[in-house]
């Protein structure tokens, strides 16, 4: 198996999260840009792990190490899943969070607790040498709260409370919110697989 892995994702803060879930796969781990490898991604899949497969299978064009990519979001039950794959572009990229988060809420107006049910998902998709490719899915159950609270983590995360803390994912400190979460459920998932896989190579199986 490659011995690198290119994560197709410009986020700094993804990165720091990405090597250390799988830090212990003893592989360098490169940003798309450390790798020097830069390519317009048009993310048109109707899911996360379409959308996964689409960035991961673009980027593997590009070289002969592994590719890893994800896709997020916030599926808010009571608005038929919304923003779901658009979360990123939800109301525009350049709207605020503290704007987009208030339009969700005010569109939850009167609705009650039990009817709030939400999810963060995220999708990981790996392309290896050889095409071989796999995906992940996984989530952290919630629901949208009334009002927006806390100063951590990003995005939809003063307004997405998780029931056994009683609070939101933003006034969680982040390695418990790492711990919980979507992406680093995924991760662990992903590097399990990776695992595996290097397994394989050491053996005359197909
Ligand atoms: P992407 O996976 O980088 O395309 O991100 C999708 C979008 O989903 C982000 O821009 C956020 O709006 C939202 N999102 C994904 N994960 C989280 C999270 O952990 N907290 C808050 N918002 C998130």
């Amino acid at each position: 198996m490659a011995d690198r892995i290119i994560f197709a994702t410009g986020n700094a803060n993804k990165m720091k999260e990405i090597r250390e879930i799988l830090a212990d796969l003893g592989m360098d781990i490169l940003s798309m840009k450390e790798a020097g490898i830069s390519t317009d991604i048009i993310e048109n899949g109707k899911t996360f792990e379409e959308n996964a497969l689409i960035k991961a299978r673009a980027v593997a064009a590009f070289t002969d190490d592994i590719v890893l990519a994800d896709d997020s979001g916030l599926e808010i039950d009571y608005l038929n899943k919304e923003p779901g794959i658009y979360s990123a572009r939800y109301m525009g990229e350049d709207t605020s969070y503290e704007v987009k988060n208030q339009a969700l809420l005010d569109r939850l107006a009167g609705v009650k607790k039990e009817l709030r049910t939400a999810r963060f998902v995220c999708a990981i998709a790996a392309v290896l040498p050889g095409q071989r490719e796999f995906v992940v899915r996984e989530t952290i159950e919630g629901y949208i709260g009334e009002k927006p609270a806390g100063k951590n983590g990003f995005g939809y995360d003063p307004i997405f409370y998780v029931e056994e803390y009683g609070c939101s994912t933003a006034e969680l400190p982040s390695e418990k919110k790492n711990e919980l979460s979507h992406r680093g459920k995924a991760l662990r998932a992903m590097r399990d697989i990776l695992k595996k896989e290097a397994e394989y190579e050491g053996t005359d199986c197909k």
